[in-house]
């Protein structure tokens, strides 16, 4: 069965269009999504770039060849560009101005031959097909979109192969234009087919990114920016898991400010959040890379400190309370605050570390309050007031 060439060629066309509306909606409804406008740039460019080429005719000429060309492969480089800019990795555009240059002067070159200039169109076409798909196998084969939209690419490239192929032997006599006209329908066939399938796996790849995005949003404090309830809950049962088959202990710490309540009643809600904020930034300078401050709620906040018994616990926490006590503000500033910590230590008999293991620091955070707040205590062990200190400070007995 014989496919009609140029109803093919209106297909491309119009299967651009419909992708470059597609971009176009993504890039004005996210506008910080950059991947999405060079992609869209990239259908547009080919849109116009196909176009320009219908107008050459058979003979050839030149100014629309060129155009055409120059548009259709800038267009094609794009789709590289944008995985990068996807990916993170700027760069690109240099390569892509060189490659659609080398194409044109292979163009002008080759002019003569209407074979010579299909192979330029297909190998234009292609290095940046295979830049694309080279990137997205070597380094983003865990995600689908990905291998989706590397996949259709190389179905892509191995459709302008058999174009090239064909060619080749048109131009030296081996296939005849009957079986030409046949074959190659079906490999742009091909180029079709993966056109929309690669920019299906595009849009694979940003709902994903999209999904990450909310996930990260939803585990995360927005007055703070340090991981929240949700994602403290989920981190607690997955080191519990972890500790059970491991054995290596691990400390929770509950801290809340103390009399918060006053700073609200006194200097408005404003100046509560910038203290909770404030708790935050030296919470996360002061602790381990391994360690994580959550937000919790209100003034409530913990850090998770893997691998660490209650005895190193405390040496944290007392460094905390000292450097909160400190650090929070000169003696006379109004925003200067204090805290209470309360710390459990993981053991073999604690049923579920976010219930039990979350009452027991809770118990020793009640215990840091009544003995008078600004210092620490440890579950199952008992509170000292050392002497000749000033400020109330917890040790274990
Ligand atoms: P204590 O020493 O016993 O902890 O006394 P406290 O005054 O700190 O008492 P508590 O911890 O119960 O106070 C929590 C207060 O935190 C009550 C609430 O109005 C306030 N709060 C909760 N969330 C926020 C917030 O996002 N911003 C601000 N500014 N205040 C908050
Ligand atoms: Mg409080």
């Amino acid at each position: 069965m014989k496919l009609d060439f140029l109803t093919l060629y209106i297909v491309i066309l119009l299967n651009s269009l419909t992708v470059a509306v597609i971009w176009g909606a993504i890039a004005y409804r996210y506008r910080n999504f950059a991947a999405a406008r060079v992609w869209l740039a990239g259908c547009v460019l080919s849109t116009i770039g196909g176009c320009v080429l219908a107008l050459q005719g058979n003979e050839g000429s030149y100014v629309p060849a060129v155009i055409g060309n120059g548009f259709v492969i800038f267009g094609f480089c794009m789709f590289w560009v944008g995985v990068r800019v996807f990916y993170g990795q700027s760069g690109g555009l240099k390569a892509s101005a060189t490659i659609t240059a080398g194409s044109l002067v292979l163009l002008l070159l080759l002019f003569g031959s209407l074979q010579g200039r299909n192979l330029v169109y297909a190998a234009g076409q292609s290095v940046p097909l295979v830049l694309a798909a080279w990137y997205l196998l070597r380094w983003h084969r865990k995600d689908l979109g990905a291998m989706i939209a590397a996949t259709a690419m190389i179905v892509g490239i191995l459709g302008h192969l058999i174009e090239s192929v064909l060619n080749v032997g048109l131009m030296l006599g081996r296939v005849d234009q009957e079986f030409y006209t046949a074959v190659e329908s079906y490999a742009l066939l091909c180029v079709i087919f993966s056109g929309v399938v690669w920019n299906f796996g595009f849009t694979v790849m940003s709902i994903g990114r999209l999904r990450e995005e909310l996930a990260e949003l939803a585990q995360t404090d927005d007055l703070t920016g340090v991981p929240n309830r949700r994602h403290f809950l989920a981190v607690l049962e997955a080191e519990d898991k972890r500790t059970r088959r491991t054995g290596r202990h691990f400390s929770l710490m509950l801290i809340d400010i103390d009399h918060f309540k006053s700073f609200n009643d006194t200097h408005g809600h404003a100046f509560g959040d910038r203290i909770l904020r404030q708790f935050a930034e030296i919470a996360k300078a002061m602790v381990r890379g391994s360690d994580t401050v959550f937000r919790l709620g209100g003034d409530e906040f913990a850090i998770l400190l893997p691998e660490t018994t209650a005895r190193q616990a405390e040496k944290v926490a007392s460094v905390l309370v000292a450097t909160v006590r400190e650090g929070s503000g000169k003696a006379e500033d109004e925003d200067r605050f204090t805290i209470s910590v309360g710390i459990a230590e993981w053991t073999p008999d604690i049923y579920v570390a976010a219930v039990d293991l979350t009452a027991r620091a809770d118990e020793a955070l009640y215990r840091a309050k009544e003995a008078g707040r600004n210092g620490y205590a440890i579950s199952g062990m008992k509170n000292r007031r050392p002497a000749g200190q000033s400020h109330l400070k917890l040790v274990v007995s």
